[in-house]
């Protein structure tokens, strides 16, 4: 399954790269202008069905805040010259802010100044979205060379009444079982965090609608937790069609794949995954801490929704902070990334149970024209791998499985199984 034909792994990460390098100086936030010009530039790759949720809807326990835009935000000097400048790193500003108009001394200013004293060249990520308060943040050197005297604030922004924008791809396939594709799209200028989710997830989409599908995959881009509590509360009654959910974060720094598994610990996408990982990455059991797997996994929803990432949130030093920056992700970690996506969805796309119609003793494959379906193929592989599927189909077992007990490619195997289904040997179960 190719991206583009002829695309070769180095354009393709290159490409993604591009992606993040162009939506790095958005202003996002969970509402607001920043994320609307970024599911603008999701648009331009895949046809996006775009939702605009009210401010004030309530969904469960929680409620659909104010929407948030900023248009500048400053410190000066006694100088007049601006010494915390939104206009330089978007990180700068608080994210969902009050607006601000005054003058104060630097004692006054300072609790409302955030910085990263172990490591004083780079400026923390903080948000404020369900508190009404407003601050800084700014390198601990910059601080560092504040003098005392008097300062001027500024925070031109707005929190008003507005919405709170998603976006979805949905690809129909021939069955109506779902695959959910979620990634967050609410954080600023890191491009880590979450740019190059939103990238793979996005080139995903446009690399599926280019072929036919057995299942129908559905992608969303939203704000993290107030947008997954949002669609789960909107989409309520038909969850159940989700029969294999992703979460994808992360994916662009140089740290191996790290899979977390659903809540149940057991769904056909936790086992899928671990197998296509295989020697590439690790897996670890379900917590609720991390991204909006907590949500889709929350006791009264349960979904088999595990999550991808590369270095996990908060397990490397350079995370919520302007090191997460353009250099921190490589062309080549996005490119695999969406490889393994693609290897992912191919094997959730094949694997099924199936049922030997002719179970008692083994059937005779040669008359059944079996043996010249090997052309091309190692013939002996070809056969073992059928051997094993005629053998292991009692309706119980899926390829997955019997790919790893027979120790074979899973393609393979599903090759030997639609050949098989081909001359009358298995029905599949549903
Ligand atoms: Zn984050």
């Amino acid at each position: 399954m190719a991206v583009d034909a002829g695309a070769s792994e180095g354009d393709i990460g290159a490409r993604l790269h591009a992606f993040v390098r162009e939506l790095f100086p958005l202003c996002r936030s969970i509402t607001g202008a920043g994320t609307r010009k970024t599911l603008d530039a999701i648009e331009q790759l895949v046809p996006l069905q775009r939702l605009e949720v009210p401010s004030g809807t309530k969904v469960f326990d929680w409620e659909v805040p104010q929407e948030w835009n900023v248009r500048d935000a400053w410190i000066k000097n006694a100088a007049g010259e601006r010494v915390v400048d939104l206009q330089r790193h978007n990180l700068h500003l608080v994210s969902y802010s009050m607006p601000v108009r005054a003058r104060m001394s630097l004692e006054e200013l300072r609790p409302h100044l955030f910085t990263l004293p172990e490591h004083p060249r780079w400026i923390p990520y903080r948000t404020s979205y369900y508190r009404e308060t407003w601050g800084f943040c700014l390198t601990h050197e910059a601080l560092q060379s504040l003098r005392e005297g008097q300062y001027e604030v500024c925070i031109d922004s707005t929190l008003a009444p507005g919405s709170m924008s998603l976006g979805e791809v949905v690809l129909e396939g021939e069955s109506s079982d779902e695959v959910l594709v979620w990634t967050h799209v609410c954080h600023p200028s890191l491009a880590n965090d979450n740019l190059s989710a939103i990238a793979v997830a996005a080139h995903l989409a446009r690399s599926l609608a280019e072929r036919t599908r057995s299942l129908t995959y559905r992608f969303v881009f939203a704000p993290t937790t107030i947008g997954s509590i949002t669609w789960l509360a909107l989409n309520e009654s038909r969850v159940h069609r989700i029969r294999h959910g992703l979460v994808l974060a992360s994916l662009g720094d140089r740290g191996p794949f790290v899979y977390k598994r659903s809540r149940r610990g057991n769904a056909e996408v936790d086992r899928v995954v671990e197998f296509v990982l295989g020697q590439a990455g690790s897996t670890e059991d379900f917590a609720p801490y991390g991204y909006d797997e907590r949500q889709f996994c929350s006791p009264g929803f349960d979904l088999p929704v595990g999550r991808l990432t590369r270095t996990p949130n908060g397990r490397y030093a350079e995370y919520h902070s302007s090191a997460d920056d353009l250099e921190f992700v490589t062309a080549h970690s996005l490119g695999a990334s969406l490889r393994l996506c693609e290897r992912i969805c191919a094997v959730l796309e094949r694997n099924r149970r199936y049922r030997n119609l002719l179970p008692k003793c083994e059937p005779r494959l040669g008359p059944r024209g079996l043996y010249r379906n090997a052309s091309g193929r190692n013939p002996s592989q070809f056969e073992h791998a059928l051997l094993w599927v005629l053998n292991q189909s009692d309706g119980t077992r899926d390829l997955l499985s019997i790919a790893r007990r027979a120790n074979i490619e899973f393609s393979l195997v599903a090759q030997a199984a639609d050949a098989a289904r081909e001359a009358g040997l298995l029905e599949a179960v549903t």
